[in-house]
Order: structure tokens, then C-alpha cells, then sequence
């Protein structure tokens, strides 16, 4: 089982992706934790992309496709994988195509979380993150529930990094959801509700046959 989720920061994708994984036993493959594990242990990519996470910008598309790249070919993946944060822009979207078919495997669904920009702003200022799990909580709240980890914001939640990573979104990430809803893989959910009633819907959404045209699904048998 490929997947990939699709949505704004703060759409809920990294909830929803660890649903899956344990779910489906399958690899979460976020490349912005990926990013920030690169931060941590002081890589000296992580140290390029951290003045550009901090300000709420893209790493460039060259090192985002060989990141996917190599993870997507290690032994874990052949099973399937759900990837989260990935394409982000149209140029990522086409390298992806190109690494599915030398990869022959195909996406099974893309799962779109559409939230409303005014809530996103809301949603981001104010978010704490546990640091060892990555799990988001309110404001005002102080540990993990999961592993007891004192929260923290994530620095591209202050204020100032919320609007840019908006407004990048808003421009080369939206056009990436046309480079695969014509394939008639895209599930369009309301991303506002609980946690729960989103999963139960991302589920449903899995477990739908594709309604891709006859066309794609030619084009698609073809590549796998
Ligand atoms: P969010 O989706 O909430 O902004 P992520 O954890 O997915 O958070 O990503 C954090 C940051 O990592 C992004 O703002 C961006 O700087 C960088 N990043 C992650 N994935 C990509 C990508 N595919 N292309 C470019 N930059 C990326």
C-alpha cells in the first residue's frame, strides 16, 4: 500500500499518518521530521536547511528528490510506505512520477486534508510539539501523554514563520494537488472534526476503489 498525504501546515497530516502506520505496519516517511533529525544531529545539510526551516521556506527541490530518493529505496519501503510533506512543489511532483515507475510501484491513493487558511493560522500559532514523538498538542498544555516529554514550539510555529510557510503553500504547493487529481487518485477530506472522525474517513477513503479513468489506470498497469 502507497500512499501519500496531501495538505497545508496544519492540516493534520502527521495525525493521520501515524493512524496509518500503525495501522498498516507500513513506514511514515515525513520528510519534514527528516529535516529536523538532519537539524539535530548537526548534518551539514541540516545545517543549510536550518536557516530555511526557520524562516518558514522551501529547501530546494534538488536535495528534497535525493532525500526521497534514497529513503524510498530502502528495505523497509517495499512493503509500502505513506509519505507525508512530499511533493511540495511541481518539479518534486515529476521527479516522484519518474522514481514510482523505476521504483514500478504506484500510489494507491492521495489523501487530501482541506482545512480553511484562517484556521491554519490558528491552528500553528499557539501548537506545542512533543520533541521525541513529534505528536501536536493546544496551547497551554505541558507533556507528552505518550512518552511524558516536557513540549516545546517548533520554531517554524512562531508567528513570524507561520505566514511565510502560508503563503508558500498557497503558491507551489496548491498546484501540485491538479498534477494528481487527474489521475483520479485523490480523496478530498474536510480536515475539520475530530481526530477521529477524520481517520474513520482517511480509512473509508484507503479502503474506496480508485475511480481513476480507464486511461490512467492503462497508463498505470503499464508502469507497475
Ligand atoms: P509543515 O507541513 O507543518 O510545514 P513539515 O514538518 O512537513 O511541516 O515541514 C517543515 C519544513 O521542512 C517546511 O516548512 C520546509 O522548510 C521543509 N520541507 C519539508 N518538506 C519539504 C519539501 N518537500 N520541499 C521543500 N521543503 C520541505
Amino acid at each position: 500500500m502507497n500512499l501519500l498525504l496531501y495538505g497545508a501546515p496544519g492540516s493534520g497530516k502527521g495525525t493521520q499518518a501515524n493512524m496509518l502506520r500503525s495501522k498498516f505496519g507500513i513506514p511514515h516517511i515525513a520528510t519534514g521530521d527528516m529535516l529536523r533529525a538532519e537539524i539535530a544531529a548537526g548534518t551539514e545539510l541540516g545545517r543549510q536547511a536550518q536557516p530555511i526551516l526557520a524562516a518558514g521556506k522551501y529547501v530546494s527541490d534538488e536535495i528534497m528528490i535525493g532525500m526521497i530518493r534514497n529513503r524510498l529505496g530502502e528495505p523497509d519501503c517495499e512493503p509500502g510506505f505513506i509519505i507525508d510533506g512530499f511533493p511540495r512543489t511541481v518539479p518534486q511532483a515529476n521527479a516522484l512520477d519518474t522514481l514510482m515507475v523505476e521504483l514500478r510501484k504506484r500510489f494507491d491513493r492521495v489523501i487530501y486534508l482541506r482545512v480553511p487558511v484562517e484556521e491554519l493560522l490558528q491552528r500553528l500559532s499557539g501548537r506545542l510539539v512533543c520533541p521525541q514523538c513529534q505528536r501536536t498538542y493546544p496551547p497551554n498544555t505541558s507533556v507528552c501523554v505518550a512518552d511524558g516529554s516536557a513540549l516545546a514550539q517548533r520554531e517554524d510555529d512562531k508567528p513570524e514563520a507561520v505566514r511565510p510557510r502560508i503563503e508558500i503553500y498557497l503558491e507551489k504547493t496548491v498546484p501540485v494537488l491538479d498534477h494528481y487529481r487527474a489521475s483520479g487518485l485523490v480523496s478530498e477530506i474536510d480536515g475539520r472534526g475530530t481526530i477521529d472522525e477524520i481517520s474513520r474517513q482517511v480509512l473509508a477513503a484507503v479502503a474506496a476503489p480508485a475511480n481513476g479513468s480507464t486511461a490512467q489506470k492503462a497508463a498505470n498497469k503499464q508502469q507497475a
